[in-house]
């Protein structure tokens, strides 16, 4: 028998690999606005078509890239933001895999535009399936804009699995509102079809919150703010009164970012427990700061799961911190303060 082993070329190996990381439109808006964010951009701009089928763009005018880092921020494990696994344990930014801008190469046709402040021109790039088509100098502002389009043209089948448009567009919109949550101090727009759907501006985490879930919870938010040596936590719950039969609005945030945890709702909801009705949800957008020593964020390529070292340490400071808060808020309801 002949071998029969061989080793898959680059673009298909990269394609697979995007399985993981680009599922849909809604993961390239996480990845784009996350990378804006560690960029250390003020203004982030959003940018949709087709509920993102077409077109899913963002501009920032974070640090730009030189044009070598342009050319090699689409190779697949190139990342500016860990050099040792050690540094994993130290991180402050939203990514470090290097997996994201070659995920979206590989399986959509990408226009990268980028300045560094100190250059006069600043570099285009066009990448298609994941071969660089074209590259030029270019007049841009100081930034970076990508614009990933047609998403899945050279997966068919991919493209089958995508949701109608409004199902994408809720999808979209639910990781803008994450990314947008966690980062008050920069401003933030999201424009679909043409049309401005969020403009937010810089303001308090208070502010944000209520632009972006409701001006009705603007009298109806509980202040939550705990310390201890080992972590912190701040944000916000609804009053009893907003328990709501459908969740939705529970927001939890480790060092800014978004993470599911069922352990740690269960924590708030062990302190609502005989204020609100069985079966009802309190809204809550609560950010817990620790060292990153203490978690492991590497657990999952969406990195929306993670591994706390001591969980139960953080479970019992989370269901104490509401409780204090909601015990204030029962007996003296006009000494709440703002954040
Ligand atoms: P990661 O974010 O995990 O490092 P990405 O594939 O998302 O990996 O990005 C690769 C690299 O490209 C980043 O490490 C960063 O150096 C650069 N980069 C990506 N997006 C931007 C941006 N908006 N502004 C400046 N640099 C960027
Ligand atoms: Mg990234």
């Amino acid at each position: 028998m002949a071998d029969i082993i061989q080793l898959l070329p680059d673009n298909l190996a990269n394609q697979i690999a995007a399985g993981e990381v680009i599922q849909r439109p809604a993961s390239a808006v996480k990845e784009l606005l996350e990378n804006a964010v560690d960029a250390g951009a003020d203004q982030i701009q959003l940018f949709i078509g087709d509920a993102g089928k077409s077109l899913v763009q963002v501009v920032d005018n974070g640090c730009g890239m030189s044009e070598t880092d342009a050319r090699l921020c689409f190779e697949r494990h190139a990342t500016s933001k860990i050099r040792s696994i050690d540094d994993l344990f130290r991180i402050r930014t939203m990514g470090f895999r290097g997996e994201a801008l070659a995920s979206i190469a590989a399986v959509s046709q990408v226009e990268l535009k980028t300045r560094r402040a100190e250059e006069e021109l600043g570099v285009l790039l066009e990448v298609d399936n994941s071969i660089v088509k074209r590259q030029e100098p270019c007049q841009c502002p100081a930034g970076t804009s990508i614009a990933m389009k047609n998403l899945f043209f050279n997966i068919p089948a991919r493209r089958n699995f995508l949701k109608s448009n409004n199902v994408e567009i809720r999808h979209i919109t639910e990781e803008f509102i994450r990314v947008a949550l966690a980062f008050p101090h920069i401003s933030f727009s999201l424009n679909q079809d043409g049309q401005e759907q969020y403009h937010l501006e810089k303001g308090s985490a208070k502010q944000r919150i209520v632009a972006l879930l409701g001006s009705a919870y603007n009298a109806k938010l509980i202040s939550i703010r705990e310390s201890t040596d080992y972590m912190n936590i701040y944000g916000f719950a609804g009053k009893p009164e907003t328990a709501k039969k459908t969740r939705g609005d529970q927001f939890f945030f480790v060092n800014n970012r978004f993470i599911r945890s069922a352990y740690l709702h269960h924590a708030v909801m062990g302190a609502f427990s005989d204020m609100i009705p069985a079966d009802t949800f309190p809204p809550y957008v609560l950010f817990i700061e620790l060292d990153p020593a203490h978690v492991d964020i590497n657990v999952h390529p969406t990195k929306q799961e993670i591994k706390f070292e001591d969980e139960k340490l953080i479970y019992a400071f989370v269901q104490s911190a509401l409780k204090h808060a909601l015990a204030r808020f029962s007996i003296t309801p006009a000494l709440d303060f703002d954040l």
